[in-house]
């Protein structure tokens, strides 16, 4: 039987055996990080070791980093519970090709628009600032294009109108350094750590509120029984780091040879991730791709991963006015473990289905 090839690192990335040790190690141990016994204390340093692990990792101090489930919750908290200045939630802006995690954390958030490329308009930006101070959430790369926004221009703009900034760093945290934010969302388990993890990096502790209170957990700003294993995992996923640059590489030369076969690469034109392509195949439905590809044993997908497993077209691609293209492209993503090999036999596949399929070889 064939094996398959996972080109979905985006969506979700094996757990590193740093962290499936250290979450089995956490396991081991027990306790609850709040119990005063000495099985407690036990937790407890472990849950601030891993703590220290984070904050290193970001370049904040502990008390800076508040666990949560993953990133979809540590987004939820930052939209819900910043706080600018007195107890009134402040208005949200967020970027029209922003995670649904983002786009769908408040129902009542402005969204801004993108360009050809996704890149955040600025100008609409500013404009949407100079109406008063908000919360304005741009992430820091995409996870169907890759695209990397602007964020040092985005910050001052948003810092100049005492605004705040929340970065959803999930897709680019690990591959790009970390810039300077009020809330960062950071997710686990796109970085060798388990699933259901994350963290929120807050710059000022007093400009959040909990939206979960129950037991007091993470310094008032998370109720809850931390995930011990999880955090724990997460800990050692972010202490190992990768060279990214020979997937850049790979990345650009699979474009290359897609290209030649009728591709085409979305967001191109801007910087984006080292790991994540959107291949477009004109005349051809994701869905159909992503089965076609997935019968030759190649692990792909069509935009985001979405819970229902169906393939819908993308928001991402439409912000960026793709029109009907916007449903006719695949997300491959790769890994510091993606071989030559692994990118020549999903090249030959993707080729021979466009050379079927696609409007190139129907004519
Ligand atoms: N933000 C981005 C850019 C993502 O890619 C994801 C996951 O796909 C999330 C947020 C949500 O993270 P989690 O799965 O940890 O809730």
């Amino acid at each position: 039987m064939k094996s398959r090839i996972y080109l979905d690192h985006a969506a979700t990335t094996p757990v590193s055996p740093a962290a499936r040790k250290a979450v089995m190690a956490a396991l081991e141990l027990g306790g609850n990080p709040s119990s005063v016994h000495a099985g407690g204390r036990a937790a407890n340093a472990l849950l601030e070791g891993a703590r220290d692990a984070v904050a290193r990792f970001a370049g904040v101090a502990a008390e800076h980093v508040v666990f949560t489930s993953g990133g979809t919750e540590a987004i939820a908290l930052a939209a819900n519970g910043a706080r600018a200045s007195g107890p009134v939630k402040p208005r949200l802006l967020v970027g029209a090709t922003e995670h649904s995690a983002v786009l769908q954390a408040r129902d009542d958030a402005k969204v801004l628009p993108v360009d050809g490329n996704g890149l955040i308009d600025l100008k609409a930006l500013a404009a949407a600032l100079a109406e008063g101070p908000a919360l304005v959430a741009v992430q820091a790369a995409n996870n169907e294009t890759g695209v990397i926004q602007p964020l040092a221009e985005v910050a001052a703009l948003v810092w100049e109108t005492g605004s705040l900034l929340l970065v959803d760093a999930v897709q680019a945290a690990g591959k790009l350094p970390l810039t300077d934010a009020d809330f960062i969302a950071l997710s686990a388990h796109k970085m060798g750590g388990p699933p259901g993890v994350g963290a929120l990096i807050v710059r000022d502790p007093e400009s959040l509120m909990a939206i979960q209170r129950g037991g007091g957990q993470e310094r008032g700003h998370r109720g809850g029984t931390p995930n011990l294993p999880g955090i724990a995992g997460f800990a050692a996923a972010v202490a190992q780091a990768h060279d990214w640059s020979p997937v850049a590489a790979r990345r650009i030369a699979l474009e290359t040879r897609l290209k030649a076969g009728g591709a085409i690469i979305h967001g191109e034109a801007a910087p984006r991730l080292p790991n994540i392509s959107s291949i477009g195949l004109p005349g051809v439905a994701a869905s159909t791709q992503v089965m076609m590809l997935d019968l030759e044993g190649y692990m792909v997908s069509a935009g985001a991963a979405c819970s229902s497993g169906k393939v819908k077209a993308s928001h991402v691609l439409a912000a960026m006015g793709l029109g009907p293209a916007a449903g006719e492209a695949i997300r491959v993503s790769l890994s510091p473990a993606t071989t030559d090999a692994e990118i020549d036999a999903f090249a030959a596949a993707w080729l021979a289905m466009a050379a079927r399929l696609g409007r190139k070889g129907a004519a």
